[in-house]
């Protein structure tokens, strides 16, 4: 029963796929705020994102080998949805450095290591021509 910290993190997730979610759920929550004046939830379209981006994280194939989504050879995402990622992501990034400087340390030193081997060869496999 005291499995989570904001809902959308299930427990026994390894530590860097939890804090991979606590990251984008909140900048998607930071962004929300800015740009569309969220208080205390995300609007219609953000939390739209944020269902996509919790189910994408579900899905990934890599599991807990998984890179961080922008080192990840495989493009998960549909356009639309990456295109607005991107936009959060660009917005928020810098922010989270003052707000929570844990997670975007941490961000930062999972994005270095290089992806698992396996990773590698499954994106070589399910490359796009
Ligand atoms: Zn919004």
């Amino acid at each position: 029963m005291t499995n989570t910290t904001d809902g959308a993190v299930p427990a026994g997730l390894p530590a860097r796929l939890r804090r991979e979610r606590q990251t984008i759920v909140l900048m998607i929550g930071m962004y929300c705020r800015r740009h569309h004046g969220g208080k205390g939830g995300l609007c219609q379209a953000c939390r739209e994102l944020h269902d996509y981006a919790m189910l994408r994280l579900d899905r990934c194939r890599f599991g807990a080998d998984k890179p961080t989504c922008v080192k990840c050879p495989v493009h998960c995402y549909k356009p639309d949805m990456r295109e607005r990622v991107r936009a959060v992501m660009r917005d928020s990034g810098p922010r989270m450095l003052w707000r929570h400087p844990y997670l975007a340390l941490m961000h930062v030193i999972d994005e270095r290591k290089p992806a698992a081997a396996a990773c590698v060869r499954a994106a070589a496999a399910t490359r796009a021509p």
